[in-house]
């Protein structure tokens, strides 16, 4: 058991760094890119936490993780108690340890912050739940309640916002039915986030977690077509909207419709779910490019850019109107791009895809932009350069720009009100919609926002659906 040290000397040591693969070899596989802390790595780390009470790491976690609780037994190697301290709030600490935004939620709310070192609260999560995946620890038990065992709940949509509402509804001992369009559960975990980010396994092993405490998980099943909503609050006492925001945004310029132009979302689709990565293992289509831009400066972007790097190309571009300083991707997600030679075109702006005779791009026309004053967002507002168009020679071009929400859900589910963009209007403390019966939450509410908040919101709505239907 590992010795408690003094506050006098946390403070002096260093973030412990986590091993990763070098980039010229990892751009060379579809491999996890951070390969974890050991015991000894994670037990330095933990030696660092304060232990503070009231902890404000608590309170910048969406899913309530008892933080220095876990790390504490982390001290003392009881695997199965951190564990277990976990998945009392979150059903997904693998997910979450690996790409939660913990430099806004968590770790930047960590007094060590102040001093420029934040607890690694993500890299110590990430070590407990696979340390529990290796050893195959089991789960608490959920509570068998006669009360809300024949209440049944269905929700649509097995994301993270799904996937937690169901967990925390099972765990009270409600009966669970989730209905996924697609032939596998996770949503953007599985279909979106790269194999090298977050390997698929591990999301089909904390679903698995879920099904296993007895929730039913229906795939191929698009409500809208095979069910509406409405028949939904009909045969259940409550209903949860999780459905997510997978409709991609264009721009709308010339030439988008040519051969070679993808949606990020559908090139990752391709690449994740009908796992293109796993060449020659799978023949799935999708052009290789050997001269891919990918226009947009998030998470997204710079998932498809790495993707596309990984899948041959020989010049991967990042098309982007603002400047490095304004761009909405994780700072780690940035650092990785560049280590792996992804190439930057800065204040720029595309205005017309070029093809060749045969339908294919050839190149994409661009102009250069300036930033003037804020906006909205308080990022400053990028302005066009008149006259300084130029051209990138390119094969492929992937628009990663945004998400909407699919209004087919929407369409079957009377009395539930949406605003303006598609998403439904819900409480943001309950996830209660207009109609009694339904709730709603993660990106359909938002717009396309984070796991962890996609987890909150499912975990707020299954309290106010307990809260409701125990009254
Ligand atoms: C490429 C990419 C990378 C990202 N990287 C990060 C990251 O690093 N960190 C981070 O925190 N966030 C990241 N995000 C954002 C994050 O993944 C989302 O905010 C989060 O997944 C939203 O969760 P959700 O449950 O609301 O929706 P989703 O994950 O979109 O899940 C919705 C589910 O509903 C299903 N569905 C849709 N329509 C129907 C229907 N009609 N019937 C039945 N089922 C339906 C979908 O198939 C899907 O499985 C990323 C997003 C993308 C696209």
């Amino acid at each position: 058991m590992a010795e408690r040290i003094k506050p006098a000397e946390k403070f002096k040591r260093e973030r412990t760094p986590m091993k990763e693969q070098a980039p010229l070899e990892r751009i060379k596989n579809f491999k996890e890119v951070p390969l974890g802390y050991t015991l000894e790595d994670a037990i330095a780390e933990a030696q660092r936490c304060l232990q503070c009470n009231p902890a404000a790491c608590i309170a910048g976690c969406p899913a309530d993780v008892r933080i220095p609780q876990f790390i504490d037994k982390v001290i003392d190697e009881d695997i199965e108690g951190a564990f277990l301290e976990i998945k009392k709030t979150n059903a997904l600490p693998a997910v979450c340890g690996r790409v939660c935004p913990q430099e806004d939620q968590c770790e930047g709310a960590c007094v060590m912050e102040k001093k420029g070192k934040p607890i690694a609260i993500g890299r110590l999560e990430r070590f407990v739940a696979d340390k529990a995946r290796e050893l195959n620890l089991k789960d608490a038990e959920p509570t068998r309640n006669a009360n809300t065992a024949n209440k049944k709940i269905a929700i649509v949509g097995a994301g993270p916002a799904g996937l937690a509402c169901a967990a925390d509804l099972v765990k009270l001992g409600y009966d669970v039915t989730i209905f996924e369009a697609l032939h596998k559960a996770g949503g953007v975990l599985i279909y979106g986030i790269p194999e090298f980010r977050l390997p698929k396994s591990i999301v089909g092993y904390e679903v698995e977690k879920i099904r296993e405490m007895g929730v039913k998980i229906y795939t191929d099943y698009v409500i809208g077509y095979v069910k509406k909503v409405d028949d939904l609050v009909e045969e259940y006492d409550a209903v949860f909207l999780a459905n997510g925001a997978g409709a991609p945004s264009f721009f709308g310029i010339p030439g988008e419709n040519l051969k070679g132009v993808y949606s990020a979302s559908e090139y990752l689709t391709r690449s994740n779910l009908m796992r293109a990565f796993d060449f020659p293992k799978y023949d799935t289509p999708i052009t290789k490019g050997k001269k891919v831009a990918v226009v947009g400066g998030g998470n997204v972007a710079m998932d498809a850019v790495r993707t596309a790097k990984r899948l041959g190309a020989d010049d991967a571009i990042i098309v982007y109107r603002r400047s490095r300083t304004e761009m909405p991707a994780r700072a780690e997600e940035i650092e990785h791009a560049e280590a792996e030679g992804i190439q930057f075109e800065l204040l720029t702006n595309p205005v017309k895809v070029i093809g060749d005779e045969n339908g294919n791009v050839k190149a994409l026309e661009c102009v250069k932009m300036e930033l003037g004053e804020p906006d909205e967002s308080g990022r400053r507002r990028p302005k066009e350069i008149p006259g300084s168009n130029f051209t990138l020679d390119v094969d492929v071009v992937i628009i990663a720009i945004g998400q909407n929400a699919n209004p087919i859900v929407a369409r079957s589910a009377t009395g539930v009100e949406t605003n303006k963009w598609g998403y439904f209007v819900a409480d943001e403390e309950t996830g209660k919609t207009t109609h009694p019966k339904v709730w709603a939450g993660g990106d359909i509410v938002t717009g396309a926002a984070t796991v962890i908040l996609a987890v909150g919101a499912g975990k707020k709505a299954a309290k106010s659906i307990h809260e409701t239907l125990s009254s």
